[in-house]
């Protein structure tokens, strides 16, 4: 089993670690790092050396790449360098989805066949969904988590979640299934063609009159007075490119919406229609 994980040393230099079943090859990148072993390093870090892994230091330099700061639980194997797709899911009190969630999004992504990685965001859930978060990060090598010491809301959580990723693309997906994530291929076919921006809009919902009425008023409105690029119909999934990305973090926009502060950048996108269906477990919070 090839994995690659990161590690971040106290120093703030940076080791790629190459897994190879239970034989750990090192690739250390910085040069402070490189006079010394792995073993010299043991009980350092924010990292577990677990029992039984043989070290080969140091083999080669890597180029380096964008700094993450992961939450370490033991030596959890994270897809590293060359993440072709972060997918950010916020996520709040979804103990009922998220599993079921996870398991669709893995079969689309496995279709795909592109090395990505999974940042969920928990939205300060006092279900047992941080429990779960756990427990998938475990199990699949492309996941990980960071949780919200409270209920901050989407926008914040997608915000956290972004400043996570490492990603030539980025795709935010509500855990709830109400966007379907199969339409992330055909997504992911524009990105690869050139675009920066995709968005999946809203053609339809299934959603109550008064829901509908809310959301299309605040649309329309925004269409109207600020946003004249904007699609008709909400959107609440975008597909992007990392430079839209980067854009929208060094905005530092806090009190916004950033698919709309996305729109605003003036980005050319394209726009696949879908309808968004009734949330079939839990609850809207909005
Ligand atoms: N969510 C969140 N923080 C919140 C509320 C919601 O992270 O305070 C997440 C939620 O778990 C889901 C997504 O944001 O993955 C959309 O939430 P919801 O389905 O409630 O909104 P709606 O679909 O009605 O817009
Ligand atoms: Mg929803």
């Amino acid at each position: 089993v090839f994995s690659f994980v990161r590690l971040l040393f106290p120093a703030g230099a940076e080791t790629t670690v190459l897994g190879l079943g239970n034989t750990m090859l090192a690739l250390l990148t910085h040069p402070e790092v490189m006079e010394r072993t792995l073993a010299d390093l043991e009980g350092e870090g924010p990292w577990v050396i677990e029992e039984g892994m043989r070290y080969f230091v140091p083999v080669v330099a890597l180029p380096r790449r964008t700094k993450v700061d992961v939450e370490w639980r033991g030596l959890s194997l994270l897809a590293e360098t060359n993440v072709a797709l972060s997918v950010v899911v916020p996520v709040f009190n979804e103990e009922a989805v998220l599993v079921e969630f996870q398991r669709r999004l893995n079969a689309v992504l496995a279709g795909l066949g592109v090395r990505y990685e999974v940042v969920y965001i928990d939205d300060g859930s006092t279900d047992q969904t941080a429990h779960l978060l756990q427990r998938l990060q475990r199990s699949h090598p492309g996941i990980s988590y960071a949780r919200l010491t409270r209920n901050f809301g989407k926008e914040a959580a997608m915000t956290a979640g972004l400043d996570h990723t490492r990603g030539d693309a980025v795709i935010i997906l509500d855990a709830d299934m109400q966007d379907p994530p199969e339409l992330m291929v055909e997504m992911y076919a524009h990105w690869k063609k050139g675009f920066k921006l995709v968005i999946g809009n809203r053609k339809d919902r299934q959603e109550s009159p008064m829901q509908k009425f809310f959301s299309n008023t605040f649309h329309s409105l925004m269409k109207k007075i600020a946003l004249k690029n904007i699609p008709d119909g909400g959107f609440d999934f975008v597909f992007f490119d990392r430079q839209v990305r980067e854009e929208v973090l060094k905005l530092k926009e806090s009190n916004s919406n950033i698919f709309y502060l996305m729109t605003w950048m003036g980005y050319a996108y394209v726009n696949i229609p879908y309808v968004r269906k009734q949330r079939e477990i839990g609850t809207s919070r909005w």
